[in-house]
């Protein structure tokens, strides 16, 4: 028996069989977060996104729907978000040019442009029956791992 290859993000009702529709408010209920407008706006902002989004077209969006946000709540509100595993962060050189996603059940890897910041999933998990083997040889449980592979994506090579 092979043990399922597991992110190391939240468990939304997986556990019980499944059932993930779990609203925004309650995920952080859940984590014993305080409901605040732009904790749930981002989490629904990053939810519907269909690429990974940087600090500053989160702030943006945010603007649509809280003229009177600042920066500093956002950078806040995002690493709260990260920490309780709500959301990925791809870290890279600097801060400001950081993407996060959604943190989604599934497990995903990623190729992350150094240039242009782009994220290309990786289908499958390729380093799984690895980590597993040197678990087992380790006695250890793994909870989860992640892996990214930053380097220059085709266009930005040829450019
Ligand atoms: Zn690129
Ligand atoms: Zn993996």
């Amino acid at each position: 028996m092979k043990p399922s290859c597991k992110g190391s993000g939240p468990v939304k009702g997986d556990a019980q069989g499944g059932l993930v529709n779990v609203s925004y408010r309650e995920m952080l209920a859940g984590k014993g977060l305080k409901n605040t407008k732009t904790r749930v706006l981002v989490l629904e902002i990053l939810d519907h996104a269909s690429n990974p989004m940087t600090v500053d077209e989160i702030f943006l969006t945010l603007k649509r729907n809280e003229p009177s946000i600042n920066l500093s709540t956002v950078y806040r509100t995002l690493d709260t978000l990260v920490k309780s595993g709500f959301i990925l962060k791809a870290t890279l050189m600097e801060d400001s040019r950081a993407r996060y996603e959604y943190n989604r059940m599934e497990h995903r890897h990623h190729l992350v442009c150094v240039s242009c910041n782009r994220m290309i999933p990786v289908t499958g998990c390729p380093i799984d029956e690895y980590a597993n083997a040197l678990c087992s040889k380790e006695g250890f449980e793994p909870a989860g791992h992640r892996l990214e592979i930053y380097g220059v994506c085709s266009s930005c090579k040829k450019a």
